[in-house]
């Protein structure tokens, strides 16, 4: 029997389940479709490998859908200071004060209680399958992926695996960079592979939770702390951290196949003095990393959000403050459609929302890249030109306070200086 439904999301990651909750609340009757089963927290478990940093526009975001209380109740760590530096190797970098190429933003200097915070991915999906599956209008189907999806002039109709089919007026695929709904749809994607991949690697360290997150720039990649909640009484005195070391994918590989033991040294030498001490690894992990950019955001009835619209270097870890700007952009526009009595799917809806993001979604891309590109790079005048960068950042608080009112969903605009110079890299306009 086929279900009807005016919206069906498939991929209830956290972009999608957003996504599902907000329509749902908004009276539309949604059904939410996941081939994973439903997410489980365990308080008593080591954290989630995947981390996200949660700027201060998702926090605000995710408090409207009624999932922030949920995350605190699980687990969420706010830091105050974020800091940046470059850490080559080079005769030049004698000539320049380590203190003078630090950047280091600071909650307190812009009238902020915290910068953001470090949550668990599959926390942050439990609380939204939770305010999904509170909303009365909202149906959750867990551990069914897609089969087919067929369009017509008034409906899309979906079939899932298990034979059942679901009709709508539109379909959202937000099922990640591997979108299934985006190749049914027929959309393609422009794609740049990096040369780094990421390692990510769930620490324990003596110590206080600590209120920073850093990175520092290596010409092979950064390496990233990010702070976790408190070890608990079974690690008296210790906390939870999570590391991301960028490097090439061999030489990662290499690190990953070593005992715990040996990893623990090799990170002690390759990590920044900053790092605390180390007591535990639990785990690690490498993924691939990617500029993605679907060629469309909609086709017909189908439209993108999330990463199955668009996936960029995680440097700066913004993947998924963009994916959430894509909801509420999309959802408004959806609830425009509806008020003004047009079909779900009109295309100047649809074109609207992809008119929005697409831009801001391009600009946070170039941005990332003229980071990757300028810190992987040993030649002397770049080095200098990037401890000259960070210098002035640093000197100019009024820019550097603009760069981190962006980074924490405050702004919507980067500053014009950084736009410029991201717009000069090359095969950029392919976007
Ligand atoms: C190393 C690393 C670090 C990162 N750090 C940050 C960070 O600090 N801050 C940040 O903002 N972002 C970060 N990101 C990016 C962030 O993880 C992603 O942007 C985010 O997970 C995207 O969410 P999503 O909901 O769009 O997609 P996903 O999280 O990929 O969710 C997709 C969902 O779709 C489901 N699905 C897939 N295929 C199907 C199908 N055929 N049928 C049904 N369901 C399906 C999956 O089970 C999943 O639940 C990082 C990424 C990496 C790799």
């Amino acid at each position: 029997m086929t279900q009807a439904f005016d919206v069906v999301v498939v991929g209830a990651g956290m972009v999608g389940a957003a996504l599902a909750t907000g329509l749902g609340r908004d009276g539309l009757n949604v059904a939410m479709v996941d081939r994973a089963p439903a997410p489980d927290f365990d308080p008593a478990a080591a954290p989630d490998i995947r981390v996200s940093a949660l700027s201060a526009g998702s926090e605000r975001y995710l408090r409207t859908l009624g999932a922030w209380p949920h995350i605190l109740d699980m687990r969420a760590t706010p830091y105050q200071r974020l800091a940046v530096w470059d850490e080559t190797r080079h005769p030049l970098a004698t000539l320049i004060p380590r203190t003078l190429t630090e950047v280091e933003f600071d909650a307190a200097a812009l009238g902020a209680s915290h910068l953001g915070h470090i949550v668990e991915n599959s926390v942050t999906q439990q609380a939204l399958w939770q305010t999904a599956g509170a909303e009365s209008l909202v149906t959750v189907i867990a551990g069914q992926s897609v089969s087919t999806l067929e369009q017509t002039r008034q409906t899309v109709t979906l079939t899932l695996q298990n034979g059942q089919a679901l009709e709508a007026k539109l379909v959202i695929g937000a099922d990640g960079a591997q979108s299934r709904i985006r190749d049914l749809a027929g959309i393609g994607v422009a794609r740049n592979q990096y040369n780094q991949q990421a390692m990510v690697i769930s620490v324990r360290y003596q110590g206080p939770v600590e209120n920073v997150t850093w990175q520092g720039f290596h010409p092979t990649g950064p390496r990233a702390f990010l702070p976790l909640h408190s070890a608990g009484p079974d690690h008296p005195g210790e906390s939870w951290g999570s590391l991301v070391w960028y490097d090439a994918p061999e030489e990662l590989a290499r690190l990953k196949a070593l005992p715990s033991e040996q990893l623990m040294a090799e990170i002690r030498k390759a990590f920044p003095s900053e790092l605390p001490s180390l007591t535990h690894i639990d785990a690690c992990a490498s993924f691939p990393i990617a500029r993605q950019h679907a060629r469309h955001y909609f086709a017909g009835r189908v439209v993108l959000a999330g990463d199955s619209a668009h996936t960029i270097n995680p440097l700066a870890g913004q993947g998924v403050n963009l994916g959430f700007q894509d909801a509420q952009c999309l959802q408004a526009m959806v609830k425009e459609a509806r008020r003004a009595g047009d079909d779900l799917a009109d295309p100047t809806w649809l074109g609207k929302y992809e008119q929005q993001r697409r831009p801001a979604n391009r600009r946070m891309m170039m941005t990332m890249d003229l980071f990757y590109h300028l810190f992987s790079n040993r030649i002397p005048p770049v080095h200098l030109l990037r401890n000259l960068g960070l210098g002035a950042a640093r000197a100019l608080p009024f820019a550097r306070n603009r760069v981190a009112r962006y980074a924490m969903g405050i702004d919507e605009e980067l500053p014009v200086i950084v736009k410029q110079l991201a717009a000069r890299l090359p095969g950029i306009d392919q976007l």
